[in-house]
């Protein structure tokens, strides 16, 4: 079946889908982006990502040329014409074709581009045992750098973070901002669980406002779990009784050991709570 994306207002085969080698997110990381999930054919909380791109893009004085409510409808139509009800939307918005030089002003008309993909489904290992993390020598960027509020198409430092939890034999990497204090995984927001409180980072410590985080956080307050938002070092998550990763495409991830460390429970009563509670919040 031919797969299909959006490209500046229309619905185009993926192999025919081009942007020019001079499109200044290419070159320079120059643009913005969200990966949202869909799930029975609708793309949840698709409104609360739109904000957080137009916001991010406002950061970055880069004017998105549609509406949300164009781009939600693309996001509908895309979801018809790949004829998938369940899958991963990343929605990208260059700053568009310009000279070499890295001047914005060199760009005239942002490149904006939705992909959707398949995901594939089903209890994997991690879900059953816990992922095991490494904490990466890579820093978050902070606030006087690239503000973490920004989802730019800057990743690097995220990947550079991967790369270490790949080379360490570990499934993910806990990123620290230059405090020390812990910010998030390498493309999710952490929570720990200690003696029934469940806590996450700020985002002035260097966490995304993630959009399953903050989900998840109205889940624990409608559970009756008391929540919290709290700068936390890796001695708190070190002796955590649980931990788990949020994010759109991960949604809930289970996490058993930070740096050799074995947490209380590797997949804890709290987290199995949450995450039945995410399932049914998203498939309603
Ligand atoms: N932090 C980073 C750096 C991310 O890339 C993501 C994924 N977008 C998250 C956290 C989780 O955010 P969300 O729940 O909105 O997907």
């Amino acid at each position: 079946m031919e797969e299909f994306c959006w490209l500046n207002g229309d619905l185009v085969p993926v192999g025919e889908a081009h942007i020019s080698v001079l499109d200044h997110g290419l070159l320079y990381g120059d643009g913005v982006f969200e990966g949202m999930r869909v799930y029975n054919g609708r793309t949840f909380r698709i409104r609360e990502h739109l904000v957080r791109l137009q916001q991010s893009a406002q950061a970055l004085k880069l004017v998105i040329p549609y509406t949300l409510d164009v781009l939600t409808q693309a996001c509908e139509a895309l979801i018809t014409a790949n004829k998938m009800d369940s899958g991963y939307i990343r929605l990208v918005v260059t700053r568009g074709e310009g000279f070499l030089g890295l001047d914005p002003r060199n760009c005239d008309t942002p490149n904006v581009f939705i992909l959707y993909r398949g995901l594939k489904m089903g209890e994997d290992t991690i879900q059953q045992h816990g992922a095991k993390l490494i904490t990466t020598s890579v820093r978050r960027a902070p606030l006087d750098v690239l503000d973490p509020k920004i989802k730019t198409l800057n990743y690097i430092n995220n990947i550079l973070a991967k790369m270490e939890a790949n080379q360490a034999g570990a499934d993910d990497a806990l990123m620290l901002n230059h405090s020390g204090q812990v910010a998030e995984a390498s493309a999710a927001n952490l929570f720990i669980v200690k003696n029934g409180v469940l806590s996450t980072p700020p985002c002035e410590a260097g966490a995304l406002q993630g959009i399953t985080r903050d989900a998840v956080m109205e889940l624990a307050i409608r559970s009756n779990i008391a929540v919290e938002e709290s700068p936390m070092s890796l001695y708190d998550v070190y002796n955590a009784d649980e931990a788990f990763l949020t994010g759109s495409g991960a949604e809930l991830i289970p996490v058993a050991q930070v740096d050799g460390r074995q947490l209380q429970h590797a997949v804890g009563p709290v987290f199995l709570k949450l995450k039945l509670g995410f399932h049914e919040l998203t498939h309603k």
